[in-house]
């Protein structure tokens, strides 16, 4: 008689209900566990503080699941690797640009990469192939234009970076 009166109560007693609700329970534990895990690993690829990232942990574990959406939200916007190889490309762009932007080591005017001579200050820049007249860097050991060989007694501007490690190394080249 009493079994006829509560079915539903005696169902949620049985042993089938109870093995039901403890999987239920640690599915959401792992669940949860999972959602703070990645937001750990996240932080760890967006922030470099360490604080900063075991603090982003503790947001992905409290409050249960809705930490993760709320760093969402304030995490950084791009990875440290993404940011560092930006910074990288932007270096060597800037490199490049410097490379374009020849100035003359005496008054600073803007030369251009063909001149012998600064047209400003008449310092003299670089040195003219004796076989066929083109201008030459200073650690070539043949002309790229004609193939004939650079003379070291060349007049160049050895006196000019005579300081920088330029000179010394084409210096020591020519020297073995
Ligand atoms: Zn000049
Ligand atoms: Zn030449």
């Amino acid at each position: 008689m009493t079994v006829a009166v509560t079915p539903l109560a005696q169902s949620l007693d049985s042993p089938d209900w109870t093995l039901l609700r403890n999987l239920g329970i640690g599915l959401v534990v792992v669940l949860w566990l999972a959602t703070a895990y990645w937001t750990f690993k996240d932080a760890r690829r967006r922030i470099e503080d360490p604080w900063l990232v075991a603090l982003a942990t503790l947001v992905g574990l409290f409050p249960p699941f809705l930490g993760p959406i709320i760093y969402m939200f304030f995490r950084p916007p791009e990875y440290i690797q993404d940011a560092r190889e930006r910074e990288l490309e932007i270096k060597a762009m800037e490199e490049r640009l410097a490379q374009l932007d020849q100035r003359c080591p005496v008054c600073r005017a803007r030369v251009e990469p063909s001149y012998l001579v600064c047209p400003v200050c008449t310092t003299r820049l670089k040195s003219a192939c004796p076989g066929c007249g083109q201008p030459l860097e200073s650690l070539w050991q043949v002309c790229p234009y004609c193939a004939a060989a650079i003379p070291h007694g060349l007049p160049s501007l050895e006196d000019l970076s005579a300081q920088t490690p330029r000179t010394s190394r084409r210096a020591k080249a020519s020297d073995s």
